[in-house]
């Protein structure tokens, strides 16, 4: 089984690409909506937030206090408090459900992660896919995809680290300037490269 890392910021085209590759039968697992998850499922995890950012980041109901710990956290700069948190937890869940995968005989094993990058290339994948789009068709597209305003879409690009300085972590560079069709033709064309190159 090949592990592949898919990056690049915000609208650049990642869930796409990614549909693209379910389509041909890898598993793909999209890093927010797993961490997400574990933050309300494991114990561990849930103290430790508990700990650092206050009870109040969880409501009675045991559910996330989204807009206390977007307070907290985003707000006041703490996101990389935050993530020390979660990531190690993430990390060991995507290697767990790899493992899984593996043995129930998947070929491609996606991980679909904004942060993929963040610390350099990480060791548990073996490719690392990164998608490129330009500024403006980013904000558009995720304008047009949310309902959101502009500036709030430039404001979350604005927080994000250029993914054009991160190509030489990169083994395949997706640059999606084109229609979204063009986008999964390359997809496609991408998956038959990398198992060719196997
Ligand atoms: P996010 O980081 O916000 O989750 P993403 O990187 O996963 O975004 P997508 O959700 O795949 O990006 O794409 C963003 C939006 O732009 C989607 O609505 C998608 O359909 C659209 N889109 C992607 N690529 C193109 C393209 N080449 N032409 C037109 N629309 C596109």
């Amino acid at each position: 089984m090949i592990r592949i890392g898919v990056t690049g910021g915000i609208g650049s085209g990642k869930t796409t690409f990614c549909k693209e590759w379910e389509k041909r039968g890898a598993f793909v697992v999209f890093a927010d909506d797993v961490a997400k998850e574990l933050m309300v499922s494991d114990e561990q995890l849930i103290q430790q937030i508990k700990d650092t950012f206050g009870d109040e980041a969880y409501l009675h109901d045991g559910s996330l206090n989204r807009e206390y710990l977007a307070e907290e956290a985003f707000a006041k700069n703490r996101v990389e408090e935050l993530n020390a948190l979660v990531h190690p937890v993430l990390w060991k869940h995507i290697d767990e459900l790899a493992l899984i995968k593996e043995r129930e005989g998947i070929e491609a094993f996606v991980y679909e992660a904004a942060l993929l990058l963040k610390k350099g290339r990480p060791k548990n994948v073996d490719r690392v896919v990164l998608l490129l789009a330009d500024e403006q068709q980013r904000i558009k597209r995720v304008v047009y995809r949310d309902g959101a305003k502009e500036e709030q879409v430039k404001d979350r690009i604005s927080k994000q680290n250029s993914f054009e300085e991160l190509t030489h972590l990169a083994d395949y560079v997706i640059r999606n300037d084109g229609s979204l069709e063009d986008l999964k033709i390359k997809a496609s064309e991408l998956f038959d490269r990398v198992f060719e190159e196997v």
